[in-house]
């Protein structure tokens, strides 16, 4: 197929992927989850380690950099843009992405965002970018050249980008509700978590605040960061974030944001029921709607 984009006037020759059926067998009201990458910052293996999780042959030992993507009836909402990017949606078989939200702005989060490039030919416009001010200014910052006022050499030589600003206040993407938990990520450091419809998704974090473990109550599936045994000055250990399920008793927990420290199979087997490690290509299905529970 090829689209000529009054936008865009180049000529794109669409690939072939599954995203379009996989949009059209998304109901309304229900939604996929694909997991991109739970990895930790430096990703797993780590380079130029030689542990034994990193010399691993168990795929699920294998951990790309955090994000997520939300399939729905009405597009694919990417959460975080980490610099495995590319590699990962090829991987997973998505071939347009239609929004992106961000958790916060450190490097595992943002630096990927050049490799959504090419999705705004196929859209018709710039991607979306919902963020609060401190992941907008740091993206103008990082990506500099994709703001910079001047006649571009050809079309999609830099990013198209439209920021939608976001805060504490639920808002909607595509009309799928969105719900921001603020978190704190270290002392100093504030990061949303999302709540979107019965499920959650709240990596990179140390401190749930009560005031936002209240606007987590009742949901059935919950992702939270967990980054090794050990405890970190930024991020929950595993104890830690089995302590906050616990406390939320959904369904079903998935660590993820997961370091080498880890490995699948002997962490697996020590966690409690309703309790699992999160890994690269975990699919699941959520409800949009928050009271419903996903019966597996
Ligand atoms: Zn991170
Ligand atoms: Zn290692
Ligand atoms: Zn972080």
């Amino acid at each position: 197929m090829i689209i000529l984009s009054a936008h865009f006037p180049l000529v794109f020759h669409v690939p072939d992927d599954s995203t379009r059926n996989e949009l059209q067998t998304q109901r309304n009201g229900h939604a996929g989850v694909v997991f991109l990458g739970t990895g930790t910052s430096v990703g797993v293996p780590a380079l130029g380690c030689q542990c034994e999780v990193c010399r691993s042959t168990d795929p699920r030992n294998n951990r790309t950099r955090c994000a997520i993507v939300i399939q729905t009836a009405k597009g694919n909402i990417l959460i975080d843009t980490p610099p495995d990017l590319r590699t990962q949606l090829l991987r997973e078989k998505i071939g347009l992405v239609h929004a992106t939200v961000f958790t916060h702005e450190h490097a595992d989060h943002i630096f990927g965002l050049d490799d959504l490039r090419l999705f705004p030919f196929r859209l018709g416009g710039p991607m979306p970018l919902y963020c609060n001010a401190e992941v907008e200014q740091r993206i103008r910052k990082s990506f500099d050249y994709a703001f910079i006022e001047r006649q571009h050499t050809h079309p999609g030589a830099v990013p198209q980008l439209e920021f939608s600003r976001i805060d504490t206040s639920p808002f909607e993407v595509f009309g799928v509700p969105f719900v921001p938990i603020p978190m704190k990520h270290g002392p100093h450091f504030n990061v949303f978590g999302f709540r979107i419809g019965n499920f959650a998704y709240c990596t990179d974090t140390n401190e749930i605040p009560e005031s936002s473990m209240r606007l987590l109550a009742g949901v059935d599936t919950f992702v939270i960061g967990a980054l090794r045994e050990r405890v970190h000055p930024t991020h929950f250990n595993v104890e830690q974030a089995v302590a906050v399920a616990r406390q939320l008793s959904p369904r079903q927990t998935w660590l993820t944001h997961l370091s080498h420290d880890l490995d699948h199979a002997t962490t697996s087997s020590q966690l409690p029921d309703g309790i699992d490690l999160a890994y690269d290509g975990l699919r699941l299905a959520i409800e949009l709607d928050p009271t419903v529970t996903n019966r597996s």
